[in-house]
């Protein structure tokens, strides 16, 4: 059994043996994955799919918690550290930069993978903590409108406030056909941020043909993509999916926005709760109350 947790921010507590340029006591933040910097994945600009070694490995850069005890815990041993510990500028509080190792890390990299280009009209499906990073993240790329779709009325209230121009409730409208109308013929990109057959066929629906359909979710089963939704194989269209950019590097830039206020991250944390109180800290999560978009544990 492994500790789960994977957006951690800490302090240097001790250091391994050939880890250079650090000092105990040091605030740092480490990205959600945990590249080892060197493998054929990596070198390639592909920290998420790192290989344990040399080579390439699906998903393999996802360490905490999944391969390795993960941050929800007194201490953490972190990988792989001189790639992976980010210096945490002294003006930014642990609340500010905590978000970045995953959520905002993940939702950008959907707006980043699809290539928005400046003018872009784009749609996001599904506003939880990654959508909204994702929102935020076309418009920091330059889309000229931004389309939220989710019926949670926290959600839809928090897209507007990170970037969205409208926000479509799913259960109110039919979204492809209003995508269609607002944008007069289909969005240039879709980011999709759910992981279901539902959204991921729905993001389709709302493309122009030669659109760009990103892809944040996590599926199961088979995913299916309907003749018509993609102009039979021959629409021009390009999917391309993410996992979460991480490494150290990939971490000072997100700090670096913060830093300069092109994007702020804390209205997502909306709760925070020490160690002890963890399994209160998954009830409220868990049920969506209290307006709860994301928790802080302190140790
Ligand atoms: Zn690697």
């Amino acid at each position: 059994m492994l500790v789960i947790g994977h957006e951690p921010v800490g302090v240097i507590e001790e250091l391994g043996q050939g880890v250079t340029g650090y000092k105990i006591g040091e605030r740092v933040l480490v990205g959600a994955i945990t590249p080892y910097g060197q493998c054929r994945a990596c070198l390639s600009a592909q920290w998420a799919q790192c290989g344990h070694g040399e080579g390439v490995e699906a998903i393999g850069g996802w360490r905490f918690g999944n391969t390795i005890n993960g941050a929800q815990a007194e201490y953490l041993l972190v990988p792989n550290a001189q790639a992976n510990l980010a210096k945490i500028p002294g003006e930014l509080s642990d609340e500010q930069v905590v978000l970045l190792a995953d959520i905002a890390s993940t939702g950008f990299s959907g707006a980043e993978s699809a290539n928005i280009r400046i003018g872009d009209f784009v749609v996001i499906f599904a506003q939880g903590p990654i959508g909204l990073c994702a929102t935020a993240g076309a418009k920091l790329m330059g889309a000229s409108f931004v389309i939220g779709v989710d019926g949670d009325p926290v959600r839809m209230k928090m897209a507007k406030r990170v970037g969205a121009d409208i926000v479509l409730d799913p259960k109110e409208i039919n979204v492809a056909e209003e995508v269609k109308r607002l944008t007069g013929g289909g969005a240039d990109v879709a980011i999709e941020a759910l992981g279901l057959q539902e959204t991921f066929e729905n993001a389709l629906r709302t493309l122009r043909p030669g659109g760009r359909l990103s892809s944040l979710g996590v599926y199961s089963g088979k995913l299916q993509i309907p003749y018509d939704a993609f102009a039979a194989g021959i629409g021009d269209y390009k999917i391309v999916t993410t996992l979460c950019p991480g490494g150290k590097e990939r971490m000072r830039r997100l700090m670096s926005m913060v830093q300069s206020k092109r994007f702020d991250p804390t209205p997502l944390l909306t709760h925070k709760f020490s160690l002890d109180r963890i399994v209160d800290a998954y009830d409220l999560f868990g049920s969506r109350k209290d307006g709860v978009l994301k928790v802080a544990i302190t140790p």
